[in-house]
């Protein structure tokens, strides 16, 4: 059993429940959890609250916060076999994915947020007063709610302790229910770095330890990835105290496939773009709009390539394509394609359980989509690639806009012109051209509209992580 980390101490639960993680790849049981109640909300607020005001973090110096950065990324990559391992584990990954994937990621954005804790500046203005001096300090947030999602639980948290650290907020990080073993590890490895007592406090638990977080009127910013239907709700919690909140939603990003486009590279990146993590991936390529004239060769390509995958677990050397995350979502990825079928369009490959143990589910390709279909519109979070056709580029762009989505797109043409004009008009946080969907710890990641609000990464995410305050000094004589 796993135990909560509060003011820098490992405890049960304070009522003693516990919840159960599972192997998506055979169904069994991986481990327990101490599932955190309302009380042990309370005390990892109120541990995190004192160690903001303790002067041995409120007053480390910036150099001596980027040393314990990169120590965790040191500590990350000393014990990267075991989290790569255990990640596979818990979230089903293909164990290379973990290896290439997440540990390094995970690494790298520690490393990189470690060089940011020395140049969080503040600038002197050019007020129009007479005799007044005015300068900007950035200063952090306050204590941060960290709540991720099952996709790539160890990466994704380190997207957002990373830059909450660097910045000087104190935390408590909520792992998914389906996946909290990395981000356990991650924390122990965090205490042994150095941090003082209740900076980084841990809750596992599940919708009502985040709701509980959320709403708590002692936290001052939630930053959370998962659901839109969940970002909406905590945009509601986060009324009482009016909490900051930078939100990471869902997507359903738009591949564009010119007639010009080189098809092979094409599929090879699409099929990439799409099937990555078997499609649990919020940036994954969910709907294809293919020239007409290429849309027969590129749909009956992409589908022998995706039944060409190997899937396993993700323990499997061989494996491609790991299970999905639950029974409870392979069902839903099974009620969208049934839906798909039911409103017309064209099955080409997959579209069925695999008949093994745990919790996969064959890659499917769909043709003769149209915009309206919900296979069109709904994010599945799945191995689901539906081709659509079109005859006029100058119809694209409200095609690829037409959702309420936007977290990336992406573009496949040899042609410069078409490629940055729709780069320019497509209204995503992320547009990818003739490239699958990366995150890099230096650029910006997030989305346009119902995908969510604000950036992560980058100097974006010091934005997240501070606010900032204006100083103003009469000169003269008063
Ligand atoms: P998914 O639909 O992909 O499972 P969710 O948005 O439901 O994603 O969950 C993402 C994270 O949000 C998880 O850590 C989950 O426990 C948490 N969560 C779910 N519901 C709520 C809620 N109402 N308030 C706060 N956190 C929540």
């Amino acid at each position: 059993m796993t135990d909560l980390l509060i003011g820098g101490s490992w405890r049960p639960a304070a009522d003693g429940a516990e919840f159960t993680t599972f192997d998506p790849a055979d169904g069994s049981v991986l481990g327990t959890c101490a599932k955190a109640g309302a009380a042990d909300v309370d005390l990892a607020v109120a541990a995190a609250r004192t160690a903001f005001d303790d002067p041995a973090w409120a007053e480390m110096p910036a150099h001596t916060r980027a040393r314990l950065l990169w120590r965790v990324a040191d500590l990350v990559e000393e014990h990267g076999e075991e989290l790569a391992e255990l990640e596979t584990r818990d979230n089903g990954q293909p164990l290379a994915v973990a290896r290439t994937v997440t540990v390094p990621g995970t690494a790298e954005h520690f490393r990189y947020f470690a060089g940011w804790c020395t140049k969080i500046e503040g600038s002197v203005l050019p007020v129009a007063y007479p005799d007044t001096l005015h300068y900007t300090r950035r200063e952090p947030v306050g204590v941060c709610a960290l709540i991720t999602p099952w996709n790539f639980p160890l990466m994704i948290a380190a997207w957002k302790l990373a830059p909450a650290l660097a910045c000087g907020n104190t935390v408590i990080i909520k792992p998914a229910e389906q996946t909290p073993l990395t981000t356990v590890k991650l924390a122990q490895l965090i205490g042994r770095a150095g941090f003082p007592p209740g900076v980084v406090n841990l809750l596992t638990g599940g919708a009502a330890t985040g709701a509980a977080l959320a709403e708590h009127p002692d936290v001052d910013k939630v930053s959370f990835t998962g659901s839109t239907a969940v970002g909406r709700t905590l945009v509601h919690y986060s009324a009482g105290n009016l909490k900051r909140l930078t939100l990471e939603l869902g997507g359903k990003a738009p591949s564009i496939i010119a007639a010009d486009a080189d098809i092979d590279a094409a599929v090879a990146g699409n099929v990439q773009g799409a099937l990555f993590n078997s499609g649990q991936v919020c940036a994954a390529y969910a709907r294809f709009y293919v020239d007409r004239k290429r849309a027969d060769e590129f749909t009956s390509k992409m589908a022998a390539a995706a039944a060409a995958l190997r899937l396993g677990p993700g323990l499997d050397p061989d494996t491609q394509l790991g299970p999905l995350i639950s029974e409870e979502h392979r069902a839903s990825v099974d009620g969208h394609v049934s839906l798909a079928t039911a409103q017309g369009a064209t099955l080409v490959t997959g579209g069925d359980r695999v008949d093994r143990p745990g919790f996969f589910y064959r890659p499917t390709v769909f043709a003769d989509v149209t915009d309206e279909m919900s296979i069109a519109q709904d994010e599945v979070f799945g191995p689901v690639v539906p081709v659509l056709a079109y005859d006029d580029p100058d119809e694209l762009v409200a095609r690829a806009n037409g959702l309420e989505y936007g977290l990336a797109a992406s573009i496949w043409t040899d042609d410069l012109s078409t490629a940055h004009r729709l780069a320019a008009r497509i209204r995503a946080g992320a547009v990818f051209i003739n490239m699958i969907h990366v995150p890099d710890a230096a650029t910006t990641w997030g989305g346009y509209r119902a995908s969510g609000w604000g950036r992560e990464m980058g100097p974006y995410a010091i934005d997240a992580y501070t606010e900032v305050k204006g100083v103003w000094t009469h000169l003269g004589k008063p």
